[in-house]
């Protein structure tokens, strides 16, 4: 009886999944001929430096518009780039290009831009990543210390046996490190404190209740303490109003990213705001941090 009754429950369970698997099946296979056919592209968000005000670098977001499907985010195709291990050439692609990008704006007249780069769980438990980001710096004419990769909270601890060591390889050839999406994981201070990393970038479900909700108002500044007395740098993301920069603002926050600032932008676009935002602001031009 019982096991009837959970046949007939896997049966309903597996003509479900069978719809949302053959959708999967049917993006993987696009997403197979994507960087040949040039598919992807990279979108580019500034981000800004509160005390003195000035734009200290960018965030490059992958874009895919598929032929086929067209504009597919990534919260849905990255996952699935991941299971099938697509994400390592496709990691190495959006390296490559985001360097070049920057090289380029480097080279006009931003000399001291940062860029940073997110990176999948898969490329930092590949061992030769190290090398590949090494390789990517040498070949585009980039500056190790003008990189940021940034890992989410949630991967650093599902693997942190491994994490603290392999974060060590990159802090090495001397590109920063972020932790992003943080306060969505259970980082413990002590754990925090064995990475070695730069940068925590608040995740941006706090900041985008600042001012309705008084927890994450606490959280937000707790964090920025702690972030400063174990001498890192804190992000805000997501930032939309002017509410919550002058929130940030007065605890000491030290950049932030967000639509109140620029929505990610295509390289072209992101050039001119950024030039734009340079003169039009004292202090705001891109100087050494
Ligand atoms: P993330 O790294 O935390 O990036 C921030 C996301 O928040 C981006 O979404 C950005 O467009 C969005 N955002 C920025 N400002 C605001 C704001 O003021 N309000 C709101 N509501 N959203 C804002 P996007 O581009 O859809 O990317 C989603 C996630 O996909 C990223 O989150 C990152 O985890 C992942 N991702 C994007 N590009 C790459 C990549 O090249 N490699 C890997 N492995 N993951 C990537
Ligand atoms: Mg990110
Ligand atoms: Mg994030
Ligand atoms: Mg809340």
């Amino acid at each position: 009886q019982a096991k009837a009754a959970g046949r007939r429950t896997f049966t309903r369970y597996d003509d479900a999944m069978d719809v949302s698997v053959r959708q999967r099946a049917t993006i993987s296979g696009a997403l197979r001929k994507v960087i040949d056919r040039g598919e992807l592209h990279l979108a580019y968000q500034p981000r800004l430096a509160l005390q003195p005000s000035r734009i200290t670098g960018v965030e490059a977001l992958l874009r895919w518009t598929s032929e086929e499907h067209g504009e597919i985010p990534p919260s849905e195709f990255i996952p699935l780039a991941e299971e099938s291990g697509q994400i390592l050439e496709i990691g190495e692609w959006v390296l490559r290009e985001a360097c070049l990008t920057l090289h380029r704006w480097r080279q006009h007249g931003l000399a001291n831009l940062n860029i940073a780069v997110n990176m999948s769980v898969l490329q930092l438990l590949r061992g030769n990543f190290p090398e590949v980001v090494q390789r990517i710096l040498a070949d585009t004419g980039v500056p190790a210390s003008a990189l940021e990769l940034e890992l989410t909270e949630s991967v650093l601890m599902a693997n942190a046996a491994q994490t603290a060591g392999k974060l060590q390889a990159f802090r090495e050839i001397g590109v920063s490190l972020a932790i992003d999406d943080f306060g969505t994981g259970y980082s413990s201070l002590a754990y925090l404190k064995r990475l070695p990393i730069t940068t925590i970038k608040i995740d941006k479900e706090f900041i985008g209740d600042l001012s309705r909700d008084p927890d994450d108002a606490a959280i937000t500044s707790t964090v920025i303490t702690m972030a400063h007395s174990l001498g890192l740098n804190v992000v805000a993301e997501g930032v939309e109003t002017q509410a919550q920069l002058q929130f940030l603002r007065a605890q000491g926050c030290d950049e932030i990213q967000g639509f109140w600032l620029s929505r990610p932008l295509d390289a072209h676009a992101c050039l001119a705001f950024i030039r734009q935002w340079g003169p039009a602001r004292a202090g705001a031009t891109a100087t050494t941090p």
